[in-house]
C-alpha cells in the first residue's frame, strides 16, 4: 500500500473478506451446537445409570471440552493467521485489523463460558442423581454400635471421616469409618454443588481478583456447611488459596 493509495473499508474486496470472516466464525458457532446437540440423550442415559461415582461423566467431558472449546479455538487462530494477511494486503489499518481479531477472541471467550455452565450442568445433574442413589442406600435409623459391648456410640449418620470414639459404657475405643458412599457424597456430590453455588464468581474471577476471593469464600463455605466434620480442614485450603491471590500478581490467569 503506497502512501497515496488510501484504504477503503467499504472495497468490495474488503467486504468479501470480512463476510468470509464472520461466515468461519459463524461456522464453528454451529459446530459447538451441534456437539453439544449430539451428545444430549447419551449424557442423560449416562447420568441416569450413575450409581456412586461420575468418573465415567468427568471422562467423557475431557473429551467434549477438547472437542469444543479446544479445537474450535485452534481454528479461529489458525483462520485468523490467514484473514490478518489477507487484510493487510489490502492495506487495512490496524485498527480495523484488531476490531476484526476481536470477533475470534470474543467468539472463543463464548464457547469457554458457555462450555464452563455446561460443565457445571451436567455435574450437578449427575451430583443430584448421586445423591438420589445415596438416600435410597442410607438406613438414617441405623445405630453404631460398640463393637465390645454393643452400647450406642454417637456418630452421625453423615460423618465423613475416620475417628477413634471411647464407648461411654465399656471405655474400649473403637474406630469409626465412614462408609463409602457418604464418602462419595464428599467427593461426587459436595464438591459438585459447592462448585455450582460459587460459578457467577468464578467468571468474575478472570478479570477480578476480588472476585476470586469471593468465589473461595463461596465455595468452601459451602463445603464447611455441607461437610462440618471438615470444617477445620476446608477453612485452611481457604485461607490458603486466598493468600495464594493475594501474593501472587498471576494468580487471576488460573482462572482463565
Ligand atoms: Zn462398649
Amino acid at each position: 500500500m503506497g502512501l497515496f493509495n488510501k484504504f477503503d473499508g467499504n472495497s468490495p474486496e474488503f467486504v468479501a473478506l470480512c463476510e468470509r470472516w464472520d461466515g468461519y466464525l459463524k461456522k464453528l458457532d454451529d459446530r459447538y451446537n451441534e456437539v453439544l446437540a449430539q451428545v444430549d440423550a447419551p449424557m442423560q442415559g449416562m447420568i441416569d445409570g450413575l450409581q456412586y461415582d461420575n468418573i465415567v461423566v468427568h471422562n467423557v467431558l475431557m473429551g467434549l471440552e477438547n472437542q469444543t472449546v479446544t479445537e474450535l479455538s485452534e481454528k479461529v487462530d489458525q483462520g485468523w493467521t490467514k484473514m490478518e494477511a489477507e487484510m493487510e494486503k489490502l492495506g487495512a489499518p490496524w485498527e480495523i485489523i484488531s476490531s476484526q481479531r476481536n470477533k475470534g477472541e470474543q467468539f472463543k471467550n463464548k464457547i469457554a463460558d458457555s462450555f464452563s455452565d455446561y460443565h457445571v450442568n451436567t455435574y450437578t445433574r449427575a451430583a443430584n442423581k448421586i445423591l438420589e442413589n445415596v438416600q435410597k442406600h442410607i438406613d438414617e435409623n441405623k445405630l453404631h454400635r460398640c463393637t465390645q459391648c454393643a452400647g450406642e456410640l454417637p456418630i452421625k449418620t453423615y460423618s465423613f471421616m475416620a475417628v477413634n470414639l471411647k464407648c461411654e459404657s465399656c471405655g474400649s475405643v473403637n474406630t469409626y469409618q465412614p462408609d463409602d458412599r457418604i464418602r462419595a457424597l464428599e467427593y461426587y456430590v459436595i464438591n459438585q454443588l459447592a462448585e455450582a453455588n460459587a460459578k457467577e464468581l468464578k467468571k468474575q474471577a478472570r478479570y477480578d481478583k476480588n472476585a476470586g476471593k469471593e468465589y473461595y469464600k463461596a465455595y468452601y463455605g459451602y463445603l464447611m456447611e455441607n461437610v462440618p466434620d471438615k470444617k477445620e480442614f476446608y477453612e485452611r485450603q481457604m485461607n490458603e488459596r486466598i493468600k495464594w491471590l493475594d501474593t501472587n500478581p498471576f494468580a487471576g490467569d488460573y482462572f482463565r
